[in-house]
């Protein structure tokens, strides 16, 4: 919990604090800061809070932050539990699902940018930093953030977890692999995400972590997982609801970006094809070819593009095949802004479903039901 780049202060049942401060100065025994602290607050304010109060860390910089945290925790000790563990996440779907278990109990910060495309993404090496003072690292995994993995592990302290939530979601056997990640490359497509059902799995495996890493916390996290399963089932009803007013034939996908086979398989749909090789460059003019030819034997009414990968290809193929192209699927790009109810992995999914579900014939209206935002409030800080 102590971080040699930081101030920590922690605050345990008995009323004390250890404080240690900086690489050279550490009270290992406690410091008493009396009987105000509240019992059983967990306190870690870290160079975020050092960089606000005072101009560098260390030397004098570092005492007036830490007489300033000394000050807060006696005046309001409150303000102050919401942070405990410092937890880095990856793609912005999964910073809202640790956002949803975690509430206003952990720091929780993303490192990929939204809309930047999460497969090719290599983190600044400023990010190794952030890496050094996590608490706790959850990633995907399933191979779709390699060098941020690397970094991680080359950076992190040692004790620190890394938590890989595809991983511990699908057994091998349950692996997908399809054009865009074929089985002879070994990696399985890495989207699971886009199945609530897995996405309850990946819930329940942040509360554990966040538990063994914040003991304290457990009821706090128990209680915010509880609240986001009901969300989650709900969106997995409306889901299921709103897919059952498509025409059965037309519950076909040809998209972009190959993110939706475990979506598919959970709702019914059938993926009938991907645009984007597992290069991530263009397809080629035969593959094209072969796309168009496809389309207009199965006659699909649309065909999808992604937010973050603009597909002039695929607007192609939509045209001369005569079908509709709609440019807006997501999977790892949340709708409107930090803060926006909608800004979360449920809204999310409800526009991607409500997008498919209208071009393809079908009726949205089961999605009404769903309430997108954050069980525990917005907390996380998205980049
Ligand atoms: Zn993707």
């Amino acid at each position: 919990m102590t971080e040699g780049a930081g101030v920590a202060v922690r605050a345990g049942v008995t009323g004390r604090a250890g404080v240690a401060v900086g690489a050279d100065v550490t009270w290992s025994a406690g410091v008493t800061v009396g009987a105000d602290v509240t019992a059983g607050v967990d306190v870690t304010v870290g160079t975020e809070i050092t960089e606000r109060h005072g101009p560098r860390r260390g030397g004098a910089g570092t005492w007036v932050a830490l007489a300033l945290l000394l000050g807060l925790m006696l005046a309001a000790p409150a303000q102050l539990s919401a942070a405990a563990l410092r937890v880095v996440t990856t793609v912005a779907p999964i910073t809202s699902i640790v956002e949803n278990v975690a509430g206003d109990r952990a720091r929780v910060a993303g490192i990929v940018p939204e809309g930047v495309n999460s497969h090719t993404f290599r983190p600044a090496p400023s990010v190794a930093r952030t890496m050094a003072r996590a608490d706790l690292i959850i990633l995907n995994g399933l191979n779709l953030e390699i060098p941020t993995l690397k970094l991680a592990r080359a950076n992190k302290r040692p004790d620190t977890p890394v938590l890989l939530l595809g991983d511990h979601t699908v057994a091998e056997q349950g692996y997908l692999f399809d054009f865009s990640f074929p089985e002879d490359q070994g990696h399985p497509n890495p989207h699971l995400w886009p199945d609530p059902v897995h996405v309850m799995n990946y819930a329940r495996l942040v509360r554990d972590a966040l538990i063994e890493g914040d003991p304290g916390g457990r009821a706090v996290y128990a209680a915010n997982t509880e609240r986001y399963l009901k969300q989650l089932e709900a969106l997995d009803k409306a889901a299921a609801a709103a897919v059952a007013t498509i025409p059965p034939r037309n519950r076909r996908l040809l998209t972009y970006h190959d993110s939706w086979p475990y979506f598919a398989k959970r709702y019914g749909f059938r993926v009938i094809g991907a645009v984007q090789p597992s290069s991530f460059a263009e397809p080629s003019p035969r593959e094209v070819a072969r796309l168009i030819d496809q389309l207009k034997r199965e006659r699909l009414p649309a065909v999808f593009g992604s937010e973050v990968f603009p597909s002039p290809v695929l607007r192609q193929i939509a045209r001369e095949a005569g079908t509709t192209f709609v440019d807006n699927l997501r999977d790892d790009d949340l709708p409107g802004e930090a803060g926006d109810p909608v800004h979360s992995y449920t809204g999310m999914m409800l526009e991607n479903i409500r997008t498919m579900v209208t071009a393809l014939g079908g009726s949205a209206d089961a999605l009404k039901a769903v309430d997108p935002a954050p069980v525990a409030g917005h907390h996380a800080r998205y980049r």
